[in-house]
């Protein structure tokens, strides 16, 4: 069995490249909208009287729109570009400045261009991504102003600023240059500090995501293990009880033998020692039973046998084979059966033999001497229902959640040095619930309880009559 050992983090990592891989998408889609807008804006200036280099300005335009559809290319792979993303953004600003200059330089409506590719660098890339889109932009706008200003680079005069000459107007082009950078510096700034702090909570989360990856796979091997071991007892408990169920059944015939007089006759003391060991080994045999009963239930193999049964009469039956026991302990015992007949239900006689047992033997083990056990069956409108009402030890409430768990004894009994398995009660209402019925019961510790359970009068005995079974039985 595979052990967990590093945590493999590739469904982290995928995950984190299939973000990126996303964002830069998604930076692609944001370059064809800014290119439609700037050509639809270029026309209309264009139009509007604006002096533009529109072969220029197609030229710049194309570059960028070539150079996105070689991008949506690479980014539709799985890997993370690591280079490509820096070109895009190094030739956004080119072309950028490209704009600039063809529509008129420092008197271009579309300088707020680089203050768009700054955030947006900043948004879609890494974290020197924006600073260097400001140095390499910030430069090559100087550079163009400066080559402007020098008259090294053709000046796009704009009609409105004819005759003012404002690209060398030395106080205007420094001026504007400056606040430019400086509001780019700023642009950088802010957007890298809040994709800074998003970044940082990404990280966090990833680092989260990671922990939960290896809890579940830390809880999944447990939890595996913890089925295999729970298996592994279940088989052994089976095992065990088969094993030790026939030398029980021996030792009872030899010491019933031997109380029957089948081997002579017996002194008083010897009559009164085998008693005491045919009921400790009876004691073992019903322990066992259990114990068989309950990796059966376990392992899927507990089968039913149904008929229409009277459950009053079951009942009734339970109460007479235990007459003696019930004496012995000296409780008040009150059964009072309906006046009027219930209708039949479908049970597996056996098993609701077993259920009633199991809730009188606890009613009367924990009760003291003295105290009353009342038992009623009645009919509640499509459900018949069973109760044992006990004025005995209750259940300590803060355990009551664990009474129908396998091996469960409360505390209070356990001080009280009653015997007992725990198994009873699992053992109840897994029959009931076999039966489509329903376990319930209220209990204060120190008052007494009062178990119950309901049956559908309209069971599945139609569907499974045990007829099958008793004729592969018969087989
Ligand atoms: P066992 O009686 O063999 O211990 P059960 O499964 O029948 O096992 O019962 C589980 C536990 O539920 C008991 O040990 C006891 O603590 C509690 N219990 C069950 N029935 C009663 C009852 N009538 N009064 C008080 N406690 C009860």
């Amino acid at each position: 069995m595979a052990v967990p050992g590093k945590v493999q983090l590739s469904d982290v990592e995928k995950l984190a490249t299939k973000e990126k891989l996303g964002r830069l998408n998604w930076s692609v889609n944001v370059r064809y909208l800014v290119i439609l807008v700037l050509f639809v804006m270029t026309l209309l200036g264009h139009t509007l009287g604006f002096s533009y280099d529109l072969g220029g300005i197609l030229v710049a335009v194309s570059l960028g729109l070539a150079f996105n559809i070689a991008s949506s290319f690479i980014y539709s792979g799985s890997r993370y570009p690591r280079v490509w993303p820096y070109l895009g953004i190094m030739l956004d600003m080119v072309v950028i400045t490209y704009v600039v200059h063809y529509t008129g330089g420092v008197e271009s409506i579309f300088l707020p261009l680089y203050f768009l590719q700054i955030v947006g660098s900043n948004v879609h890339f890494s974290r020197i991504a924006g600073p260097l889109n400001f140095l390499f932009g910030g430069g090559i706008f100087i550079l163009l102003l400066i080559g402007e200003y020098q008259g090294f680079i053709s000046h796009i005069a704009q009609p409105y600023f004819a005759g003012i000459n404002v690209h060398q107007h030395t106080t205007y082009v420094f001026v504007l240059a400056l606040n430019l950078v400086a509001l780019m510096g700023i642009s950088t700034y802010r957007s890298g500090y809040v994709v800074r702090s998003l970044s940082l909570v990404e990280r966090r989360l990833f680092e989260l995501n990671e922990e939960l990856i290896h809890t579940n796979r830390a809880f999944s091997y447990a939890n595996r293990r913890l089925k295999e071991i729970d298996q592994m007892k279940t088989e052994f408990i089976s095992v065990a009880s088969h094993q030790m169920r026939t030398p029980l059944s021996a030792i009872k015939w030899v010491i019933k033998m031997m109380l029957d007089g089948d081997m002579g006759p017996l002194t008083a003391e010897q009559r009164d020692l085998l008693s005491k060991g045919y009921q400790s080994n009876e004691r073992m045999i019903a322990l066992i039973n259990d114990l068989l009963d309950v990796s059966r239930i376990d392992e899927g193999r507990f089968q039913y046998m149904f008929s229409r049964h009277d459950l009053v009469e079951i009942a009734q039956r339970v109460i007479d084979e235990m007459h003696a026991n019930i004496k012995a302990r000296g409780v008040h015992f009150h059964f009072k059966p309906p006046e009027n007949p219930l209708p039949k239900a479908s049970i597996d006689e056996q098993k609701m033999h077993l259920v009633i047992q199991n809730l009188i033997d606890n009613a009367i083990k924990y009760t003291p001497k003295g105290g009353d056990v009342t038992v009623d069956v009645s009919q509640d409108e499509d459900k018949i229902r069973f109760s044992v009402k006990d004025t005995g030890a209750g259940i300590p409430e803060r355990q009551q959640d664990r009474i129908f768990s396998k091996f469960f004894r409360a505390d209070n009994v356990i001080r009280m040095q009653t015997e007992g398995s725990g198994l009873g009660l699992f053992i109840v209402k897994s029959i009931v619930e076999g039966h489509k019925g329903e376990v319930h019961f209220e209990s204060r510790e120190g008052v007494g309880s009062t178990f119950s359970f309901t049956l559908p009068v309209e069971g599945r005995g139609a569907e499974n009559d045990g007829s099958f079974e008793r004729f592969i039985k018969s087989m």
